[in-house]
């Protein structure tokens, strides 16, 4: 039925903003400003808490003994200095009748609360005399014509700007709020919803914003809390699903004898722990489904290792592999190490990074696309340039790291779709040159798709909390190696305070003295140390400075300039390391002259470093038996534990100096963990346990989090339902296909399309 021409067509959820009905053009700018473009976008503005709203009355008609709300205009008000608390009284009259405000201690409100102000107050009436008084009420700035309410209710509190506040914001949801309900269309079929007792989506954005108790609140919070996760969830397995359904990789062989060749270029015998994980990887690589592997293990686990024997199964069966690191100088380093293990072998070893250039780099490239190279070693760069490969089987991708979850996911997506291309091409330069190497498949009645996609490993020295792991990483399979090599002497760490930083230094100089070096870490570069951070926050480069963890208010209360890079340097050089060769090491280097400096270090050029966080990532030097880190209560956990290992690889002792802050609350609580514990997983539980998971989405400034109502935290038992449901759900119905879930698939691709490199899968 058409509605009749002079009526107004009632707003759907794509109707501008400025559109509806009661929005005026002031308002519709100050809410496009906070990206509530449309009705829809209004509606998912949810708010942030709830507070409990008496209804408002007269004054004259105000009950002594109970919480009341009422309005007015402030006629006088006074601090008061005598007696033992001070006090800011304010007189409040509505035409009705008198009320006497007094607030204690809180003197700065005669900055804010004058005669003529307009304002709403609540709290406990006590009668005082003939007089009637609320004691430190709640309060706030009225607007001249925000309505009043007369009935007790939940107030919602939104995200408000400057332009709007929060209850101008409540005013113009509340009067479409139902128009927009009628709309919102339910992704989760009834009986699924009904067995968990979740609302519909609809009666949940109408609770959150207009709830009749806490009990509404709290089923609203829970229904879009579940919904984020399982879309997450979904999300996963999805991309799981359609990896091994459409995808295969080469499936390598494997004996007893291949496993002996291999094992035989090792120096020393594998640990357990190692043995562990290439058994994993050998199940993985030996069927044609795509692995998608992380290999977590401590710094220092030996990771590498576990990476090299994947490398050479691929070789074994005459196909290529590949290894990428974050930075140049660690893709050299591997190579070197790589070259020196298989030397006197007839593996084809090979490096390629920018610095590779030039006739040089044109037989690289040449080599491996006619299969000539077994083994390319490059950086991050491998990926994205269009390198192709005669027969990619393995790809390694050394992380070392502190990715946020959220880059991590992204990074291996990213790799696996660039690989993915990689290796189409080099089918169709394999088909063109010489038959390919894969298996037949001839005696399958189906052909089985050719191999098209490389096996993946993701290599990570960051823990994820064991809670988070599974969780999140659903689509990702992961390995650990969980002991260190024998033979490892442990780092002493020590967490001292300020006072005794002289002496921290004295035996700093001590270990120089004794021809060791050493890493000095600061939080920032320079006196700009908070505009720093914000220079590229979404940098993920290695190294990155948008990476150092800040805690509220520390930057406050960094008083004195150790905390950067410079002014340390000038001080150490007239003072405690006079006479030592020093240099600085931060992440606004140009790459070379980084690289250059970590050169020189390495070469026991230089005695000292002093450096950001920038060489959490970074080369073996054995030589290096000094960790300092200054204010050490600005680190993470995890990170803190990642820069200790910078320390520690050769044989002579090495130490941890944390200089932290007493000041700050636990922060050498905090710290104790680190000298009570080597083992990256403990430590990474701490972390989350004290600063929470967000983080692990990558930097909050940049609002990497995909999850704006889901806490994983406080959520954890959401979380298990929704993975649980999602698998589930996936094994029923692997693409999402079905009619009755298009609905489902849109939001999903909506919300984590792009987060999840769901793009080929819609
Ligand atoms: P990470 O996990 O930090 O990448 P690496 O693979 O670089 O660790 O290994 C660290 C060091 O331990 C290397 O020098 C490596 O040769 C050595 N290593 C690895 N595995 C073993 C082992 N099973 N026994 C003895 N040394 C080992
Ligand atoms: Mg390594």
């Amino acid at each position: 039925m058409a509605s009749p021409p002079d009526q107004p067509t009632p707003p759907d959820l794509t109707t501008p903003i400025d559109k509806l009905p009661g929005v005026g053009s002031k308002r519709a700018h100050a809410l496009a400003a906070l990206g509530l473009t449309n009705l829809g976008k209004l509606v998912a503005h949810l708010p942030m808490r709830h507070e409990f709203q008496a209804g408002e009355a007269k004054i004259a008609e105000l009950t002594p003994g109970q919480i009341v709300s009422t309005r007015g205009d402030i006629t006088a008000t006074r601090p008061v200095f005598i007696g033992r608390l001070p006090r800011f009284e304010a007189v409040l009259m509505d035409g009705t009748g008198r009320l006497d405000l007094v607030w204690f201690n809180q003197n700065f409100l005669r900055d804010k609360i004058h005669p003529g102000a307009r304002v709403r107050v609540q709290g406990e009436l006590k009668r005082r005399g003939a007089k009637l008084q609320l004691a430190n009420p709640r309060w706030e700035p009225l607007g001249d014509d925000e309505p009043a309410s007369r009935r007790e209710r939940l107030r919602p509190v939104y995200p408000a700007s400057e332009r709007i506040k929060s209850w101008e914001i409540e005013q113009t949801i509340a009067g479409v709020l139902d128009a927009a309900t009628a709309q919102i269309e339910e992704h989760l079929p009834e009986p699924f919803r009904r067995e968990r007792n979740l609302p519909t989506l609809a009666e949940a954005y109408r609770m959150m914003h207009r709830p009749e108790s806490e009990e509404e609140v709290a089923a609203a919070h829970r229904r879009l809390a579940f919904d984020e996760l399982l879309m997450l969830q979904l999300g996963v397995f999805l991309k799981r699903a359609h990896l091994r359904g459409s995808l295969r990789a080469p499936a390598l062989r494997h004996s007893a004898e291949i496993d002996q060749r291999i094992r035989a270029r090792f120096p020393f015998a594998l640990t357990s722990a190692q043995d562990k994980v290439v058994a994993d990887i050998v199940r993985d690589l030996t069927t044609s489904v795509p692995a998608n592997r992380l290999i977590q293990g401590d710094v220092g686990s030996g990771k590498t290792v576990v990476a090299l024997y994947a490398m050479l199964l691929a070789v074994a069966s005459e196909h290529q592999a590949a290894l990428m690191a974050p930075t140049e100088i660690l893709a050299e380093q591997h190579h070197a190490n790589i070259a020196r293990a298989l030397g006197g072998s007839k593996v084809r070893v090979a490096l390629l990074t920018g610095a590779v250039t030039g006739p040089e780099r044109e037989s690289v490239l040449a080599r491996l696309a006619r299969g000539e190279i077994d083994i390319i070693v490059g950086t991050h760069a491998l990926l994205t340039e269009t390198v192709a490969f005669h027969s990619l089987a393995v790809a390694v991708i050394d992380e070392q790291h502190r990715f946020g979850v959220h880059q991590r996911a992204t990074l291996r997506v990213k790799g696996g779709t660039a690989l993915r291309a990689v290796s189409d091409q080099s089918r169709a330069h394999g088909s063109e040159s010489r038959t390919t190497k894969s298996r037949a498949t001839g005696s399958r009645a189906a052909p089985e798709p050719e191999p098209s996609t490389p096996h993946v490993l993701v290599m990570t020295a960051t823990p994820i909390p064991r809670t988070l792991g599974i969780t999140l990483f659903g689509d990702l399979d992961i390995s650990t190696i969980d002991a260190l090599p024998p033979g490892r002497t442990p780092i002493e760490t020590r967490v001292v305070t300020p006072d005794q930083r002289a002496d921290a230094y004295a035996f700093l100089r001590e270990r120089l003295d004794a021809g060791e070096q050493a890493y000095i870490v600061v939080p920032t570069i320079d006196d700009g140390g908070t505009a720093l951070r914000a220079v590229n926050p979404n940098e993920s480069a290695p190294g990155s400075e948008s990476h150092t963890t800040e805690y509220p208010g520390s930057e406050s209360r960094a008083t004195g300039n150790l905390t950067n890079v410079r002014a340390l340097m000038k001080e150490l050089e007239a003072g405690p390391l006079a006479g030592k060769r020093i240099a600085a090491l931060h992440g606004r280097l140009k790459r070379q002259t980084r690289e250059h400096v970590m050169e020189r270090f390495r070469a026991g050029r230089i005695d000292a470093l002093v450096a950001t966080t920038v060489i959490e990532v970074g080369v073996d030097v054995p030589n290096a038996t000094v960790m300092l880190v200054e204010h050490a209560d600005r680190f993470g956990l995890a990170q803190l534990h990642q820069l200790r290992g910078r320390v520690g690889r050769g044989a002579a002792k090495s130490h941890c100096i944390l200089i932290g802050e007493p000041a700050t609350p636990n922060a050498l609580e905090r710290l104790a963990v680190l000298a009570d514990s080597a083992d990256g997983f403990v430590i990474a539980e701490k972390d989350l346990e004290i600063r929470g998971p967000g983080e692990l989405f990558g930097s909050r400034q940049s609002g990497a989090s995909p999850l704006r109502v889901a806490d994983l935290m406080r959520d954890r038992e959401l979380l298990a339902m929704a993975r649980r449901d999602a698998r589930e759900w996936i094994e029923r119905s692997p693409a999402l296909a079905r009619p009755e879930e298009r609905t489902l698939l849109r939001r999903l691709l909506k919300a984590y399309g792009e987060t999840l490199g769901l793009g080929d899968v819609g």
